[in-house]
């Protein structure tokens, strides 16, 4: 008998737990609960003989970790990518922190303690400092730290790990308070359906991982592994981070239809894919890809895009200790300038302040971060920075076909400044002597009320426009993109945002230069036609959103896209402009609303 038929409970109500869902997907089946082996750490003194005995076996616990770390690291390359492999370099770096282990082996020396007392008092200390700092990629790393730990004193105290999962023999949904990356890289999916944990969020790198790995996974459970027990029948629903336990046949019905549903909406995405964005009257709509890093190029690809229309570059300087070098930034951008050759890759200049912030720069807080100091005004002030990324940028034009743009453009002041070092820097390579397309394309952003306002002005200066919907709405509408309570007044389809992008696509057009979106509205399907027919040429959004708006527009006429803009150039209600867009995109592919109210 398995052990999951051994602890089968008896039959009991449908009961529905709410969480985040981090991997799309439906699986349903038995629960196995996994809890971390509980270590008992007690402090015991040594005598002045078991001192160097002691030290001896904190090292063999570092050395066997550091082997089953290479070993979880080597599988993951194999079954996954580099991109999961690479977080185990992390591990890697702390299981050597000279610092750590040097502070283990004095405490255990000076204070005459055992090695897992020592080394789990200190370990601890580095967890809470990494919980309090106010960085989420570093907040994300104390959970790194605590598997580490775990792993560390599985070897010091002889514990075999529960996680090691080498005991499933039969598929189960995995039920857990956390699990950490090095244990969802051991996953197998012939017997892991899916997983649901009590903490999480959408950026950990648990919920990377299962993305990657393709299982349904649902995380923020809050004490769902408390609650429940090995052997409850459960359905797991990872497009709405759901799991019910004991579902009735009605919920297994009303899941099986939507899994059917869903199969049915992917096979016909996966079909379109790899097919140009054409409406059924002809008009070509460039579609790309809303990057964060080099490794997202495979994304982009997979997903359909054509480039990239939106490489938001602060996040290479966010998620790490230090300001990343000329030469580091330009590996990075050669990198998926080279991969997607000969696509366009557009580069954003650095975008921090708002609510990007790398710890590392210490800036001073700003009562209005939004409207402080951030982006082309913080690049501007300081051009020993900026320096470094415009020539990064620059000599990686070299290598596939590259444009760049500045992002918070209010003004023709400050394109002109950042067009002055552009010049500068490109003046320097040239004397250097080092490689970069004299033709790079440079765009703006119009993401402030003011650059629409003068879009005839900057459309002179640049080769095209990039509208950033996300900031264009919060400025124009004076409600914090971030903030809650003020979200019922974030309306993409105010009639005064229908404007700002009309008139900025119409100075575009003017002045023989295109204009795309890149904010989130042009990954929503329902607003597709609106801003085609507003005279959109680009959309860009996160690879993942790619395939349904490209569905949109092959089912799309120019004239029925048209018909709707002058409609919501014309009308003054928000929420009666979002209804007719929404009635013209259900009309249009029934398929993308089908599992939706
Ligand atoms: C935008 O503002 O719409 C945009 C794309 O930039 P970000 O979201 O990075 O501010
Ligand atoms: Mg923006």
């Amino acid at each position: 008998m398995s052990v999951l038929t051994r602890m089968s409970g008896q039959s009991k109500g449908e009961k529905l737990f709410r969480g985040i869902a981090v991997s799309a997907g439906i699986c349903r089946g038995k629960i196995l609960v996994l809890h971390r082996a509980r270590h008992i750490i007690a402090r015991r003194g040594l005598a002045d003989g078991e001192i160097t005995e002691e030290v001896g076996r904190f090292e063999k616990a570092l050395v066997q970790t550091r082997q089953q770390i290479l070993e979880i690291q080597e599988k993951v390359l194999k079954n996954l990518s580099a991109k999961e492999a690479d977080i185990f370099e992390a591990y890697l770096l702390m299981l050597e922190d000279q610092v750590l282990v040097d502070e283990v082996i004095r405490m255990i020396r000076d204070q005459k303690v055992n090695a897992d007392y020592a080394f789990h008092t200190v370990a601890e200390r580095y967890v809470t400092a990494l919980v309090a700092v106010d960085d989420e990629y570093l907040r994300e790393r104390a959970s790194d730290m605590r598997d580490l730990t775990a792993r560390v004193l599985d070897n010091l105290l002889e514990v075999r790990d529960e996680f090691d999962l080498h005991h499933i023999t039969e598929p189960c949904i995995l039920v857990s308070h956390d699990l950490s990356p090095s244990t969802t890289a051991q996953l197998d999916k012939k017997f892991v359906l899916g997983f649901a944990t009590d903490i999480g969020g959408q950026t950990s790198h648990t919920a990377i991982m299962a993305r990657s790995l393709g299982i349904p996974a649902a995380v923020g459970l809050q004490t769902i592994s408390q609650e429940l027990n090995t052997g409850d029948y459960a359905l797991l629903d990872g497009y709405n981070g759901t799991l019910v336990v004991n579902p009735t046949d009605q919920t297994l019905f009303e899941y099986g239809q939507l899994a059917k549903i869903k199969a049915s909406l992917d096979e016909k995405l996966r079909e379109i894919q790899q097919q140009p964005a054409v409406t059924l009257d002809g008009k070509f709509i460039h579609l790309s890809a809303n990057i964060e890093n080099q490794h997202d190029t495979e994304a982009v690809l997979a997903h359909g895009a054509e480039g990239v229309g939106l490489f938001r570059t602060e996040y290479l300087f966010i998620n790490r200790e230090s300001l990343p070098n000329e030469d580091e930034q330009y590996q990075s951008y050669r990198q998926v300038a080279a991969a997607l050759k000969p696509n366009p890759v557009i580069i954003r200049t650095l975008d921090l302040g708002g609510d990007k912030f790398a710890s590392h720069l210490q800036l001073a807080k700003e009562v209005n971060p939004f409207l402080g100091w951030r982006a082309i005004r913080f690049c501007l002030a300081q051009p020993v920075l900026f320096r470094a990324q415009l020539r990064a940028i620059l000599r990686a034009s070299a290598e596939g076909n590259v444009k760049m743009m500045y992002p918070m453009i209010s003004g023709l002041e400050e394109l002109n400044q950042a067009n002055a070092l552009v010049e500068k820097c490109r003046a320097e390579l040239r004397a250097e002597g080092k490689p970069f397309d004299e033709k790079m394309e440079i765009g703006a952003m119009i993401e402030i009320p003011s650059a629409a306002l003068i879009a005839d002005a900057l459309a002179t200066r640049v080769k095209f426009f990039s509208i950033g919907s996300n900031d264009l709405i919060q400025y124009t509408l004076a409600a914090d993109r971030t903030n809650e309570k003020v979200s019922h007044l974030y309306e993409p389809t105010h009639p005064a945002i229908i404007r700002l992008i009309k008139m900025t696509v119409d100075a575009a057009h003017r002045h023989g230069i295109w204009a795309g979106v890149c904010g989130e509205i042009a990954g929503d399907p329902v607003l597709a036609a609106l801003l085609i027919g507003l005279g959109v040429d680009e959309l860009s959004a996160a690879p993942t959103v790619i395939a349904q708006v490209k569905y949109m527009v092959r089912r799309l006429k120019l004239n029925e896209a048209q018909a709707l803009a002058e409609f919501a150039l014309h009308c003054e209600s928000p929420s009666e402009i979002h209804a007719r867009c929404r009635e013209l995109a259900r009309q249009t592919a029934p398929s993308l609303f089908e599992n939706k109210s």
